[in-house]
């Protein structure tokens, strides 16, 4: 897959489209799912060009890496969610219906959260 530099997320990071942040560091940008899925839904994505999981972990750093993991745990003691448990989830490809083509993480909590995935055809 070609990274598409006109993608959502991309225009995102660039700042041609506002977001509601939640956390910006040097490789890591977070914000609140525009259609959440649960009281807490945000995207933690990486600032580098990658389209997914599969891309992001053949080819980034191990301080981008460190950095996106670490954020997911500190999102989710600063929104409370430790305690009455998250999910962290990212869509790769047409099965997962992966919508936008820039990896970002989901992390859900809030609610629960139900079965891991549906079963629908
Ligand atoms: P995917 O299906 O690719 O894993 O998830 C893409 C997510 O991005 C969806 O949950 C969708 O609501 C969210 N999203 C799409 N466009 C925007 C946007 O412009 N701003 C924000 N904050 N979220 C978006």
């Amino acid at each position: 897959m070609v990274y598409d530099t006109e993608n959502i997320f991309a225009k995102i990071i660039g700042g041609e489209i506002p977001c509601e942040k939640v956390y910006e560091g040097k490789h890591v940008l977070a914000f609140h799912d525009i259609a959440p899925q649960a009281p807490v839904h945000i995207l933690v994505i990486p600032k580098g060009q990658y389209t997914s999981l599969n891309d992001f972990s053949e080819k980034a750093s191990d301080e981008e890496a460190s950095e996106l993991i670490r954020v997911l745990g500190r999102l989710s003691r600063d929104f409370n969610i430790v305690e009455s448990g998250y999910r962290i989830l990212a869509n790769h490809g047409k099965n997962a219906h992966q919508e936008v083509p820039h990896f970002h993480v989901h992390l859900l909590g809030g609610r629960d959260l139900g079965g891991i995935v549906s079963h629908g055809g």
